[in-house]
């Protein structure tokens, strides 16, 4: 048994349970974060496609639904999501908030209850319009396309401060950590703020079972050469992502106490669109990404658009075909455009555990995904269309990077995980605040609103222990 007493463990440095640490080492509390990946700086970021996806994924970069019709990418480092992801930063709108209100019974989610948390998340963060002086032509035929075709579009905010795109800087590297240290990731803001506020990180900690004992709670961990720790402390907040979080329960055994735990699983199932043009796009260079749709006929149909692009690895696993067809395209990448459809997906999925205890992803579409993903597919090739594309390559199956649900907020066990006062149901010294908490699927990028509900949940605990 560990002799240090905190009193809270934090388990996972992402972007939930960052903003909670955060907000509960201000208060003074002795907070303790654990984290299974590593910590990397800007200085040691792995270089390369390969390595990042070997070194900051958990599974080398790539899990699989059970039908391997989706492929889902977990962040596995300290600052979890934030320091692979694009940063782009949206709140939710009416629509997503209504749903969620209806769902859990709870006022929170309304604009008026959100305003204060969105506030304190952002106040932690620098957030710009991406400048569309130095938009690529990938960027640039997306908004030609959908102006082409009458469709609404907008520029993207990011979390970032100087991306020194005017310098030529090119985005596409920080998928893998940045090394400007311009992206707003979790060390750069909200982690690094609750550091130097006393909180302490032990990265390289995996955390594999809690134990619920008087009055807190055993966590116990394992350190990557092997060794084992435990810790009694009062309360745990657990902030492993909704895969990482729902696996540690189920290994825990809380299944039975907890009849929905793992239930309601949504990942906005994204699919990609490559473009042939007769002259370079060069989708490569500069940001990465400028522009969303913006098309309120689009938000109706349950799908949305997003200019983007993929390292030569991951479009390699996407373009069709083996062999010298497959050799060839790849020598037209400098050609290539390319658009996302990202579906609000209605169909839950289940997360479980295989017999090794790694986590068991069904997750499918149902017949209204297949229509929500198939308008999308078709506005794609009106922009494809519209703009003198060549050919037009669908990816080879979908991604999923927006893992929500598992551990749903809601009213009672019955339909829940998790009550509006955020911890489990039975549970009083276990606290929920990453993506697990969400009970449907809202449609839209959903970092802001894990960094406003893990502020949400930190007010909650100090509210119920001042
Ligand atoms: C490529 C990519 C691009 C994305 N782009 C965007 C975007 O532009 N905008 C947006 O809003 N969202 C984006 N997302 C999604 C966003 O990053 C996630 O929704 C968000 O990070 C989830 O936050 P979280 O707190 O639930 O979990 P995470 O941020 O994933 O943090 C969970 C952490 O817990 C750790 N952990 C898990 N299990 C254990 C354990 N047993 N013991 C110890 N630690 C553990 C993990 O290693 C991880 O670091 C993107 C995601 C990806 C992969």
């Amino acid at each position: 048994m560990e002799q240090t007493e905190y009193d809270v463990i934090v388990i996972g440095a992402g972007v939930g349970g960052s903003n909670v640490a955060l907000e509960l080492a201000r208060a003074g509390w002795r907070v303790l974060v654990l984290e299974a990946g590593r910590y990397y700086s800007r200085r040691s970021y792995p270089r390369g496609e390969l390595d990042g996806n070997a070194q900051l994924f958990w599974n080398g970069g790539m899990e699989l639904n059970r039908s391997a019709t989706l492929a889902l990418l977990r962040a596995k480092v300290v600052g979890g999501g934030s320091i692979v992801n694009q940063a782009l930063l949206d709140e939710f709108d009416h629509d997503a908030l209504d749903d969620w209100r209806q769902l859990t019974g709870m006022d929170l989610f309304s604009e008026t209850g959100m305003r204060p948390w969105y506030e304190r998340a952002r106040a932690a963060l620098q957030i710009q319009t991406v400048p569309l002086a130095h938009a690529n032509r990938n960027a640039r035929l997306f908004a030609d396309g959908f102006a082409r075709c009458g469709f609404q579009c907008a520029p993207l905010e990011r979390g970032e401060a100087d991306c020194g795109h005017g310098d030529g800087n090119d985005c596409i590297e920080c998928l893998y950590g940045c090394r400007r240290d311009s992206k707003q990731s979790t060390p750069m803001t909200s982690l690094k703020g609750a550091l130097e506020a006393g909180a302490q990180l032990l990265p390289e900690c995996e955390v594999l079972g809690i134990e619920e004992v008087g009055q807190g709670v055993r966590v116990h961990g394992r350190l990557a050469g092997g060794r084992r720790l435990l810790w009694q402390t009062r309360s745990v907040v657990l902030a492993a992502g909704a895969v990482g979080s729902t696996g540690l329960l189920l290994r825990s055994g809380y299944a039975e106490r907890l009849p929905r735990l793992g239930q309601r699983f949504f990942s906005h199932p994204q699919y990609m669109y490559y473009a042939r043009y007769r002259e370079p796009v060069d989708a490569h260079r500069g940001p990465l990404q400028s522009y969303k749709s913006a098309d309120a006929g689009f938000r109706r149909q349950g799908f949305k658009l997003e200019n983007v692009f993929a390292p030569p690895v991951g479009t390699a696993l996407l373009l069709p075909g083996s062999g010298a067809p497959h050799q060839q395209r790849m020598r037209q990448l400098r050609h290539f455009a390319c658009i996302e459809v990202a579906v609000r997906d209605t169909a839950p999925g289940r997360i479980g555990l295989d017999r090794h205890g790694r986590p068991l992803i069904d997750k499918e579409l149902d017949s209204e995904d297949r229509r929500r993903a198939a308008a999308g597919r078709r506005a794609v090739e009106a922009i494809f269309e519209a703009t003198g594309a060549e050919a037009v390559l669908p990816g080879r199956f979908g991604i999923c990077l927006h893992l929500m649900g598992g551990l749903t907020l809601g009213r009672n066990a019955a339909t829940a995980v998790v009550g509006a006062d955020f911890r489990l149901f039975g549970s009083p010294h276990v606290y929920v605040a990453d993506a697990g908490l969400f009970p449907s699927a809202p449609g839209i990028n959903p970092s802001l609103t894990i960094m406003a509900l893990g502020r949400r949940v930190a007010a909650r605990m100090l509210e119920d222990r001042p």
